[in-house]
């Protein structure tokens, strides 16, 4: 079958170059506008005092007049809101013997660590930042198991339906544009993304953030913004992100963050380049374990490893995509993949025909194609769609999706064989190689050691605990924001998919 029509063909297109690499674009990176101060939230919400409205006048008011005598906007922002009295963080102060803390939380996210890497013998210093803290066997994440919504998943506790980033590129039928997570320039603008990330909760409850290179936006729809922003770059060295993390970790009390979110993608590069058991992904997972050392060493020199959380956490796995069986989506559909007007959600097709369109017809025939020879990609509509994947009820989910299983890639006769990288995810989240990885160290990780001891009842919660091994049973990281907001001390959070009890066996001390 020939496909003169580019248009119709790019519109199809499975992956953009950037995808097939993991890659996001350094060009058109729009410049950061520092967003509004954050309303703080009243603890009470009931009680009637000085209304956010008037707090945020008075912080505006506060920025200009320090900013006429020259001080810098994020400090300014950080001295007003640290010395007004903190309406929900913690805000009780350890010492590490010289300077005083509140209790800070600093998560990373090492993109693409599967989490079954951690026992391949590269990670020696994660694996004994985890045995002296704790890990998971694995972290689930949400479907589908893409870098964009499991980050937004791992801010704001939310299934993709909920936060509404469902996939790395997507079309919005209502405002009639499309998401491409390479277009930061259009798709970071704060309209794309429900849901309140865990810094803007922290910043509402009178906590100062900073954001490392986070996939996401800048700003949120309330306008809030992180204290701190520092935008994405590609191919930034992990040294000198450990350098900015405890830059800021040295910041002088009234301007240091309590809560502070890193990103590093290259890992997920090398999986994408090379496929996830090749000499180039397991060297760069030894580079990232340095990088964890020389972070957790860094916090140990300032003995604040009891002040101090760190949680190491990843969005999704990876698997080896270098010799899929091959689904020819226009094969399939004969003249009807011509009407496809929008095709979703690589390396699914989440599919919007052009209107006019016998949707049904076509739904058939993906059905019967799939029914078969079972196994190699499942179709699904809003009402079939498996309940455990959380992704129906959204309008930005086109109306048919079809979901390749693993070994498999969705294809056209124009792309051919080149649409894949040589490894990839995106597949089904209960799928062990799609699983991703959770180490925690800090004070939380003592205790939930202790609460273990103490508790009888708690072991559940665990899947093991010999040999000095706490390693937690997997769980769903819609549960991450509930996690941090409990250990910055924050009560006045946002609704998730999560459940904040889910912590309770690990905070019994
Ligand atoms: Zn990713």
């Amino acid at each position: 079958m020939s496909h003169p029509n580019t248009k119709k063909a790019k519109a199809n297109s499975p992956a953009t170059e950037d995808e097939l690499v993991g890659l996001l674009e350094d060009a058109n990176l729009p410049e950061y506008v520092q967003g509004q101060p954050c309303d703080l939230e009243d603890q009470d919400k009931p009680q009637p005092t000085r209304s956010s409205r008037e707090k945020k006048y008075a912080t505006i008011a506060g920025v200009l007049i320090a900013l006429i005598f020259g001080g810098a906007l994020a400090k300014v922002l950080s001295t007003l809101r640290a010395a007004s009295p903190a309406p929900g963080a913690d805000d009780t102060l350890y010492s590490n013997g010289t300077h005083e803390f509140k209790k800070t939380v600093l998560i990373v996210s090492i993109d693409g660590l599967r989490a079954d890497y951690l026992d391949r013998g590269f990670t020696p210093h994660l694996l004994d930042i985890s045995k002296k803290g704790l890990r998971a066997k694995y972290m689930k994440p949400i479907f589908p198991t893409l870098t964009f919504p499991n980050h937004w998943a791992l801010m704001t506790g939310l299934y993709a339906e909920s936060h509404g980033i469902i996939a790395n590129n997507f079309w919005d039928p209502v405002i009639r544009s499309e998401f491409a997570y390479n277009r930061p320039e259009a798709s970071w603008n704060s309209s794309w993304w429900f849901g309140e990330p865990m810094w803007e909760t922290a910043e509402k409850s009178g906590a100062i953030t900073a954001n490392l290179m986070w996939p996401g936006p800048p700003v949120t729809t309330s306008g809030c913004s992180p204290t701190y922003y520092i935008p994405w770059r590609n191919l930034v060295p992990l040294q000198e992100k450990l350098d900015q993390i405890m830059t800021w970790i040295d910041f002088p009390l009234e301007t240091r963050p309590q809560l502070i979110m890193a990103y590093d993608p290259s890992l997920d590069q090398a999986g994408h380049l090379t496929g996830p058991m090749s000499a180039l992904t397991n060297k760069t997972l030894a580079e990232v374990d340095i990088f964890a050392k020389d972070l957790h060493n860094s916090l140990e020199e300032r003995n604040l490893t009891d002040i101090v959380d760190i949680i190491f956490v990843s969005d999704h796995g990876m698997t080896d995509t270098s010799h899929p069986e091959w689904v020819y989506l226009d094969d399939i559909l004969g003249e009807g993949y011509d009407l496809i007007e929008h095709s979703d959600g690589w390396p699914s097709a989440g599919l919007r025909f052009k209107p006019g369109t016998n949707e049904s017809k076509y739904l058939d025939i993906l059905l019967n194609e799939a029914g078969l020879n079972p196994g190699r990609f499942d179709v699904f509509t809003h009402e079939t769609m498996p309940e455990r994947y959380h992704f129906a009820n959204h309008y930005r989910i086109a109306p048919i999706y079809v979901v390749p299983n693993m070994h498999y890639a969705l294809t056209n006769r124009v792309e051919g064989e080149s649409g894949v990288s040589k490894g990839n995810h995106g597949y089904d989240n209960d799928e062990p190689s799609m699983r991703a990885m959770f180490v925690a160290h800090g004070p939380f990780s003592h205790g939930a050691k202790s609460s273990l001891s103490s508790l009888s009842e708690s072991v559940e919660a665990w899947d093991s605990t010999s040999d000095d091994h706490y390693i937690m049973k997997g769980f769903d990281n819609v549960q991450i924001y509930s996690l941090v907001m409990r250990l910055l001390g924050i009560e006045n959070t946002a609704s998730t998919n999560g459940t904040r009890s889910f912590w309770d066996p690990y905070f019994k001390f």
